[in-house]
């Protein structure tokens, strides 16, 4: 079903369309960001999200979703725009949402990553990490073939393609192997999941103060929309309400440290507090190990 006329305000004055809104793929729905860039949201299975940028010489997709059969859904979605090539595939973390339905995208001409999301895909880890992902029963996960990035760096890459150019940018944070797009001419930031919107972020493998860093990176740039790795592509509010987050989270849990208190009292002090502020957002059962990895990072660093 067609949702036409989704619009917000963005910057200073500036009105930003949607252009076209938003149509339906099954579970999940492609929102047209700008004209030529469109990003599938609340996808099954887990709601990773996926961009792909239409140019004049072929497609650009961030990010291949959690299973083969969910990046066929993506690859459906394309093709009812363009039938021309797709010429990169970017993956902006290892994370299996992000990037087991590489597969799908194997025929591009380049899986591009940070050189740590091919380490940590490669081999036996890659495999536990895949392992991990097929106990949590998301249907065709089993037809996952790990499938590795082909062309890595290590702090910058520019793509120059089709009348675009994408700034591929290394920041530490919610692993050791982010990237995030700057896109100036759409004025267009794909934050991977540096950014959640709306949603408590996983932080399983952060890196809290760098996070933080990486965020304030990405509030330099020059930008009115912002795509993130969870939930709806969005204006600055999006990354504002992102750093409201966790300069929250580090706050509460760096006053319970200085008062020398435990994990669990801190848990028990930090947990509401963070529930009331942000009651609106998903996976609020993420807060508890939030705090403890937020916890243990500046544990050792007090
Ligand atoms: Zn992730």
């Amino acid at each position: 079903m067609a949702v036409k006329g989704l619009r917000w305000l963005a910057g200073v004055g500036l009105l930003i369309i949607i252009l076209g809104g938003v149509c339906s793929a099954e579970g999940a729905k492609t929102v047209e960001v700008w004209k030529n860039l469109f990003t599938v949201i609340n996808g099954d299975g887990i709601d990773s999200n996926t961009t792909f940028l239409i140019t004049r010489d072929g497609v650009v997709v961030v990010d291949t979703r959690v299973t083969p059969m969910e990046a066929a859904k993506v690859l459906k979605e394309i093709r009812k725009q363009t039938d021309l090539p797709i010429l990169y595939t970017i993956n902006t973390h290892y994370h299996g949402d992000h990037t087991f339905g590489n597969q799908v995208f194997k025929d591009s001409r380049a899986i591009i990553a940070h050189e740590n999301v091919r380490k940590t895909l490669f081999g036996s880890s890659g495999k536990a990490h895949l392992d991990f992902f097929k106990t949590m029963n998301i249907p065709g996960m089993d037809e996952t073939v790990i499938t590795l990035p082909n062309i890595v760096f290590k702090e910058k890459m520019e793509i120059f393609v089709g009348g675009y150019n994408l700034r591929l940018i290394h920041a530490r944070g919610h692993t050791d192997g982010d990237l995030f797009i700057y896109i100036e001419e759409l004025k267009t930031l794909i934050t991977g999941d540096l950014v959640f919107n709306g949603k408590i972020p996983y932080m399983g493998d952060a890196y809290v103060e760098e996070w933080i860093s990486a965020l304030n990176e990405l509030s330099n740039l020059d930008a009115e929309i912002y795509i993130p790795g969870h939930g709806a592509p969005g204006g600055k509010p999006v990354l504002l309400a992102m750093k409201d987050y966790i300069y929250n989270l580090k706050g509460m849990v760096l006053k319970q440290l200085e008062n020398g208190k435990s994990l669990k009292e801190t848990q028990d002090v930090v947990r509401p507090a963070l529930q009331e502020k942000f009651k609106t957002w998903k996976n609020l059962n993420w807060l508890d190990a939030n705090i403890k990895r937020t916890y243990l990072e500046y544990s050792l660093t007090q």
